[in-house]
């Protein structure tokens, strides 16, 4: 490691008010996840793996390497408009599909759910363009913030990595105000970096 990498890292973690998931736990429960999507999926191909970007880029990353099976992949852009920390209840969809998905099994990869807002969305939205069923996998699911309940498709699945706690949480592809994305951590940054950066 460089000086300045060596740097960078440890600046993030002064930042950081406690560490909720470390890498040995997030690739132990990833590794799980995949050989559940590989085993559940093996009859139903093709398959094509949806990431919502940016914050799910870095699961995409492993969750894919974990899935033993030939399947596409692509990503989506769908943004929640709204304050640094909060959704704003309604989800627009930024980057369209280039893919025709008519007749396919799609797995949407997301980082985490919060009000439900952007899954429900995007569930419409990719059973609207004729999909076979639409299964999600998030890694994070702040179950006690739901406002919009997941209804999945017949036939589809739902995956989950680990349940949050109701805090406002970066790292491993997730963000504050654009940083901390590349964590290889998950964690809650301590309260004064919430209100420290500019709007
Ligand atoms: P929802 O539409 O379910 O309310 O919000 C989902 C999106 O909000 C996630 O895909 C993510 O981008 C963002 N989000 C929700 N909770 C958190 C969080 O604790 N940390 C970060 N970095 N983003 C979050
Ligand atoms: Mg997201
Ligand atoms: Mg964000």
């Amino acid at each position: 490691m460089t000086l300045a990498e060596e740097n960078g890292r440890l600046q993030a973690e002064e930042d950081m008010q406690k560490v909720l998931w470390s890498p040995a736990l997030i690739q132990q429960r990833v590794a799980e996840l995949g050989a559940s999507i590989t085993h559940d999926f093996a009859e139903s191909l093709p398959l094509v793996v949806i990431g919502v970007a940016t914050g799910a880029f870095m699961f995409v990353a492993d969750l894919v390497r974990a899935i033993s099976l030939p399947i596409n992949v692509e990503f989506i852009r769908i943004q929640s408009y709204g304050n640094r920390t909060e959704s704003s209840g309604v989800a627009v969809i930024s980057d369209e599909l280039k893919l025709d998905i008519r007749g396919k099994h799609i797995l949407v990869v997301e980082d985490i759910i919060d009000t439900g807002t952007t899954l429900a969305r995007l569930v419409l939205y990719l059973s609207g363009r004729g999909a076979a069923s639409v299964s999600v996998c998030a890694f994070l699911d702040k179950v006690s913030r739901r406002k919009i309940p997941l209804q999945l498709p017949a036939g589809s699945r739902f995956y989950r990595g680990f349940e949050c706690p109701d805090d406002f949480v970066v790292g491993y592809g997730m963000d504050f105000a654009e940083q901390y994305r590349n964590l290889p951590y998950i964690g809650v940054l301590k309260p004064s970096k919430y209100s420290s950066l500019p709007d």
